[in-house]
């Protein structure tokens, strides 16, 4: 079988947005609805047709342009049950262990809440690929505006039991900001401090720096690594629970 085609762009101010198809099928959808005339462009860039809304959770710039795409195009609005009162137009309601086939691609569905309740992430294992929202982002994560860390914590473990090489599309580009910060907290990982200076490089150039690996995030990000000992030294925490050394990473990231 033929992987999913992908097509990243991006909108609004630092949000990424995604364009998913299926050759065969003429099957279109977009992860997420930050901007309407983004995904309008995107779409005449491409030649593809949009049949699908697949939103991650029901933040403005995740599902905002829900409403005005699918009255253009009749495409259908696929999103988290636990969030359903919460996102425009949903049709198709699914949450974690759910499959959704898209043409002949099965994207499984995980929930991944904390940063909001419901937030799920869609990742197609055949391809290689998860669309994260604002769960995960490279070198971060979503700020906990309505989870608590222990549920944070559990949707990030989920994310880093998918292959290393996964591909992680996350929804924006927040990487040099990020690695700034993990450097503070981690400043002898030698992979991170490569890392952030290849980001640096591809930002001075404009670049995209996702998406990421699960791989790399699990070696670099300080938000997957609340149990390494040299982590825990630098927050004076050797020892304690590792869901209050995320927590601790986080307040310390709120901050920054
Ligand atoms: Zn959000
Ligand atoms: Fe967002």
């Amino acid at each position: 079988m033929a992987r999913l085609d992908i097509h990243m762009f991006p909108a609004l101010w630092d949000n990424y947005c995604f364009l998913i198809h299926d050759e065969e099928s003429g099957l279109t959808g977009v992860i997420d609805t930050p901007e309407v005339p983004a995904i309008e462009t995107a779409l005449r860039d491409t030649g593809w047709t949009l049949t699908h809304i697949l939103n991650t959770h029901h933040h403005p710039d995740h599902a905002g342009g829900n409403l005005e795409l699918k009255q253009k195009t009749g495409c259908t609005v696929v999103g988290p049950r636990e969030e359903a009162d919460r996102i425009p137009g949903i049709e198709t309601q699914i949450s974690d262990g759910d499959v959704y086939e898209f043409g002949p691609h099965r994207l499984q569905v995980i929930d991944v809440g904390g940063h909001t309740l419901g937030q799920i992430a869609y990742w197609c294992e055949e391809s290689g690929v998860v669309f994260v929202g604002d769960a995960l982002f490279a070198l971060g994560c979503g700020r906990m505006f309505e989870g608590t860390p222990t549920q944070m914590w559990q949707s990030l473990q989920r994310l880093m039991a998918l292959p290393d090489d996964t591909l992680v599309y996350c929804a924006h580009e927040y990487t040099q900001k990020n690695a700034q910060f993990a450097l503070t907290i981690e400043p002898q990982n030698k992979i991170l401090v490569k890392r952030s200076a290849e980001i640096d490089d591809l930002r001075a150039k404009d670049l995209a720096t996702v998406p990421t690996t699960i791989g790399l995030e699990k070696a670099t990000n300080p938000f997957l690594r609340p149990m390494s000992p040299d982590i825990q030294k630098t927050l004076a925490m050797t020892g304690a629970p590792v869901v209050d050394v995320f927590a601790e990473i986080r307040r310390r990231r709120d901050r920054f």
